[in-house]
């Protein structure tokens, strides 16, 4: 799960990581209220949405910028107006972009230096990992690709925990001096204690600034939660936004579903994850772009395959279905019971290759047969995939 940058600032004053005074405003009448009580020389409006680059994005109206740093309250007022309700396109939202519902409204700060600080879970260690560079401010997978030494990393031991030589080679590799070493230490510990308190599997802060007084704030921070471990966190859990979302991932979740939505034109729908992926694969080889992976899991109920056929055959994206059954605990026969209960309500619309084996197959066989439906049978999951692959 991610939250906005707004609901990050209250983890981060929770964990006493500096970031500037700031609001999150829904109308252009109350960002200029914000911005009045904040009454400052200078101020910033910041576009809410779940991704970044805003400041280098445009809105599809043609008004550039998602970022504007400005003297007036009433500019802040006339600048969120600009913004709400408009669609953003950044580097980080696909070219459909996101509907801007929200804008924040903060103290704008002297900036001395912008640094990159991240810290990550990383797969191939098993460990957190502390990213951090000098290079701040800017798209930080460029400066992987263009200057990769610039790019510094601490792997931490997850019960040794954060080590002071680990903070020290920090400082000493960002340049950090005086007053600003001794502030990004302590920002760097409290980071890190949010980041296990809250069971994160990410956190950004981009750009990290340190002030010409030598004060280190977080002026742009990206969160990403292990969504299993949400339901331990029930305060962080209500941040979540729905409307961020991938729509048909929320739908999903509502049948408890394990889905998560991809690029592609065809769209699967299989039992067992490692099959899922396996199918994704064969999709992949046969030439073609899977739309999703889905796994309807060993004991789902026809209600959740009807589910899981609606979202697929909702979705535009998607031009051909591949149903790939290998019935173990799973009952082939519900599986068919679920696709002929969800074509029933909405009609079947695009080509459909099922590929059943394994339990109860032959009465699962027998009920799509007796459905009537178009359905173009596959031997294996090799033919399966070619099939759905020509169809579209
Ligand atoms: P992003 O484009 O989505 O990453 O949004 P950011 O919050 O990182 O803002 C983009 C850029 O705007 C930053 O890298 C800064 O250069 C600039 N910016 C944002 N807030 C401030 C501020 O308070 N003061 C100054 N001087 N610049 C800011
Ligand atoms: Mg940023």
């Amino acid at each position: 799960m991610n939250i906005h940058e707004y609901q990050a600032k209250e983890l981060f004053d929770r964990f006493e990581v500096p970031s500037p005074r700031g609001q999150m405003a829904e109308t252009a009448e109350d960002a200029l209220k914000i911005a009045q009580e904040i009454n400052s020389d200078l101020m910033v409006v910041k576009a809410q949405v779940h991704a970044g680059g805003r400041g280098k994005g445009t809105f599809k109206n043609g008004f550039e910028g998602g970022v504007h740093l400005t003297k007036s309250a009433e500019d802040i007022g006339a600048l969120a107006g600009k913004m709400i309700g408009q669609t953003l396109v950044t580097k980080q939202t696909g070219e459909e972009g996101k509907l801007v519902r929200k804008v924040m409204v903060a103290d704008a700060v002297d900036i001395k230096h912008e640094y990159y600080l991240a810290v990550l879970m990383d797969r191939e260690t098993s460990r957190p990992v502390i990213v951090a560079s000098t290079e701040g401010g800017m798209d930080i997978e460029e400066v992987a690709e263009s200057s990769p030494e610039k790019i510094l990393r601490v792997f931490i031991h997850p019960l040794a925990g954060l080590q002071a030589h680990q903070v020290r080679k920090l400082i000493v590799g960002l340049g950090l001096k005086g007053p600003a070493a001794k502030a990004f230490g302590k920002v760097l510990k409290n980071l890190y204690r949010l980041f296990t308190s809250l069971d994160c599997d990410m956190v950004e802060i981009n750009p990290l600034v340190e002030t010409p007084d030598g004060e280190v704030l977080a002026l742009d921070a990206k969160f990403g939660f292990d969504d299993n471990a949400l339901y331990r966190h029930p305060e962080v859990e209500a941040y979540r936004d729905i409307e961020e979302e991938d729509p048909r991932e929320v739908a999903a979740a509502e049948f408890d579903l394990s889905y998560i939505g991809l690029d592609g034109n065809i769209a699967c729908l299989v039992n067992g994850a490692g099959l899922a992926m396996a199918t994704m694969d064969a999709i992949k080889f046969s030439g073609g772009d899977p739309a999703n992976f889905l796994d309807v899991g060993g004991g789902a109920t026809e209600a959740q395959v009807k589910g899981a056929f609606n979202i697929i055959q909702s979705d535009p994206k998607v031009e051909a279905i591949l149903i790939n059954i290998f019935g173990g605990i799973m009952d082939c026969n519900v599986i068919a019971q679920g696709v002929v209960a969800a074509v029933k309500e909405t009609g079947l619309k695009l080509p459909l290759v099922v590929r059943l084996e394994g339990n109860n197959v032959a009465a699962g066989r027998e009920t799509l047969t007796a459905s009537g439906l178009a359905i173009t049978g596959a031997d294996d999951l090799a033919d399966a995939a070619k099939k759905a692959v020509a169809a579209v």
